[in-house]
């Protein structure tokens, strides 16, 4: 599928951060990221660990209220009220929108897989539960786990589980995914399987955003690179040229020690 990220000038992007810092205990993690994505584009972020990767993530859906900054996503901002907590109506309708996968999957031990899947549909959309599990049955059909439907978390392997949080989020019709680090708890071949779900996702115009160590994933996968470090995007661009030339001396030290 042939993408055109940024080739319409002026019109608004789908997705936009906007200057976003966050502050712990007053010091900045996060010092002034910028970031529009185009729907169906997918990026990728890398860069060092601590230098503000998951916590931009989580500004995006606002699991991190950031210090300063805003994020719109297809026309709605969560701006902060009075005494900085943001607006729950906006807030809701943002959430909505955005589907995140962790490091971890945290999948509700306690449920079944097709039990995980319907559960928000349920709760948070109000669905009705015989057409929640209809829609889960479809997605754990659709990332190749429909025989895994009524077995636990714990019966099932590392990369099953992380398959299953990612039909969960797609349950909720988001207009957007993030994941973070998705397949760093994984054997390499288990973190294929989650892989390979994730590269037919882009393929049927997904937009995603995903922070990864897998180079081979960002440059044959993403439409744009992002390397973050110390808080800020120190250079973006075409994968290729990202990771094969990267322009700044932090980017060649960086790729030079994980490549
Ligand atoms: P990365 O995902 O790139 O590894 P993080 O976003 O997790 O980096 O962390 C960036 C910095 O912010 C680190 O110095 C980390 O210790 C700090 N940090 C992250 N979350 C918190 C928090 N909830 N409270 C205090 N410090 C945090
Ligand atoms: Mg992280």
């Amino acid at each position: 599928m042939v993408r055109m990220p940024g080739t319409v000038q002026n019109a608004s992007p789908f997705l936009e951060a906007e200057d976003i810092w966050v502050e712990f205990n007053g010091k900045p993690a996060v010092k002034g990221i910028s970031m529009r994505v185009d729907r169906g584009e997918v990026v990728a972020i890398i860069g060092p660990s601590g230098s503000g990767k998951s916590t931009f993530l989580r500004c995006i859906n606002h699991l991190q209220a950031p210090t300063s900054g805003t994020v719109k996503i297809d026309g709605i901002s969560v701006r902060e009220g009075k005494g900085g907590h943001p607006k729950s109506k906006e807030l809701t309708q943002l959430r909505r929108r955005v589907g995140m996968v962790f490091q971890q999957f945290n999948l509700f031990p306690n449920l079944t897989a097709v039990e995980n899947i319907m559960l928000a549909q349920v709760q948070a959309l109000g669905r009705t539960k015989k057409d929640a599990r209809g829609r889960a049955l479809a997605l754990l059909d659709r990332v190749g786990l429909e025989h895994r439907a009524n077995h636990y978390p714990g019966e099932c392997s590392g990369g099953q589980q992380q398959r299953i949080a990612i039909a969960r989020a797609l349950a909720l019709d988001p207009m957007v995914l993030l994941f973070d680090e998705p397949t760093s708890a994984l054997d390499p071949e288990l973190g294929a399987e989650v892989l390979g779900v994730m590269k037919e996702m882009a393929s049927e115009g997904m937009t995603m955003i995903v922070v990864t160590h897998e180079m081979s994933f960002a440059e044959d996968v993403a439409d744009r690179v992002a390397f973050i470090a110390d808080g800020a995007i120190v250079e973006q661009g075409n994968p290729k040229e990202v990771l094969r030339k990267p322009q700044h001396s932090r980017t060649q030290r960086f790729l030079k020690a994980v490549l």
